[in-house]
């Protein structure tokens, strides 16, 4: 069977070129006799593929050399609790900006935690739009401020980062990291699960300034500590060895495309031919306010749930996989990660007017 479209919000498609290697080296990595699956984390092969993976992120993001990258596993929801048991501190407090369900998933573990507050919120118009900070609000006891850079759920995203002084800005990135250039010293922390734009899932990638190491509370457990993964070169215990193998494939590749710049500029092209097509329609709309709009998950729908359901199951036969939009918002959603062609889009926006002019 050929391939397929592939839109789903994650784990989600990856470039041809990377499964064919992954096949390629599967039985016998580099002539090894073996595969990475079965490769000692110890030993001298997989040393060199995590040393590549951390050095290809870093040459990709330009991450300082005051950052640490650590890879670590539990997903990007394991730093929803991760983050206040390093960064909270007694007497301290978080400020969390309340952009859609992972933000508010991510404020919810924190609460367990410490205390945890809300910055800002856009809860009052369903997530369709990026609020103002106060950032007033922050003071000597703000530990550090949370922000879900891009609303995978939602199709939200921040096009510009609040400047949070000398507080640390934290953020989930898991849904668009890598997807355009970011200067990393704006933040604390970076987390983003593997999944989306990272590679394959088990995998989560952690960037952390050094000076934000080492102040856990002191009885938390060991594999909760990101000491415990700075110390060991997040060799402590067998991190996910193939998840990781992937992601430095992946790497490789965003390399060979000309880096973040211009993925960046793909990732433009991409979501403008999509949002054109939905302006232009009269069947099809979307909520989300322009400014703030994701150039990774793109919710779409029409009027009628009906219309809706039957576009989903219409896209898929022509080999348009995964559109059904997430049960909370509804109607459609293309996920177009860096790993989605353009001619992906195309296809879909054709499909689209060709939808539009049946049922209109
Ligand atoms: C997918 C996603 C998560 C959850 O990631 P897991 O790795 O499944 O825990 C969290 N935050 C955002 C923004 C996401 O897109």
């Amino acid at each position: 069977m050929g391939r397929v479209y592939n839109f789903s919000a994650g784990p989600a498609q990856l470039p041809v070129s990377v499964l064919e290697r992954a096949q390629e080296e599967l039985l016998s990595y580099q002539e090894k006799g073996m595969s990475v699956m079965e490769m000692s984390h110890r030993s001298s092969d997989f040393k060199k593929i995590i040393e590549r993976t951390e050095e290809l992120i870093r040459e990709l993001m330009e991450i300082p050399e005051t950052y640490r990258v650590l890879f670590i596993q539990g997903g990007a929801s394991l730093q929803f609790s991760m983050v206040p048991l390093n960064l909270l501190k007694d007497g301290g407090h978080a400020y969390y900006v309340n952009t859609g369900s992972w933000s508010k998933k991510a404020l919810s573990e924190a609460k367990k935690i410490g205390e945890a507050k809300i910055l800002a919120s856009s809860d009052d118009q369903n997530f369709t739009y990026i609020p103002e900070l106060d950032l007033q609000q922050i003071n000597e006891q703000t530990d550090y401020v949370h922000i879900t850079t891009n609303n995978t759920i939602e199709g939200t995203r921040f096009t510009k980062f609040p400047n949070t002084g000398h507080v640390p800005l934290v953020a989930d990135a898991s849904s668009n990291i890598l997807s355009e250039q970011w200067d990393v010293s704006k933040f604390g922390l970076i987390y983003a699960g593997a999944q989306k734009n990272l590679g394959i899932s088990g995998l989560t990638i952690v960037i952390i300034r050094e000076d934000l190491i080492g102040h856990a509370k002191a009885d938390i457990p060991t594999m909760l500590n990101y000491e415990t993964y700075t110390k060991n070169n997040s060799l402590y215990n067998t991190p996910p060895t193939f998840a990781i193998y992937i992601t430095m494939l992946l790497m490789e590749w965003l390399k060979e495309q000309g880096g973040v710049a211009a993925i960046e500029e793909r990732n433009k092209e991409k979501a403008n031919l999509l949002y054109k097509a939905i302006e232009d329609s009269k069947l099809f709309y979307s909520n989300v306010k322009r400014e703030d709009r994701s150039l990774m998950n793109i919710p779409f729908m029409t009027d009628s749930d009906e219309l809706n359901k039957l576009f989903v199951k219409e896209a898929e036969q022509e080999g348009l996989h995964q559109l059904k939009g997430h049960r909370s918002v509804g109607g459609m959603r293309a996920s177009i990660y860096n790993a989605m062609p353009i001619e992906g889009v195309k296809a879909l926006v054709d499909f689209m007017n060709e939808f539009e002019r049946k049922h209109i």
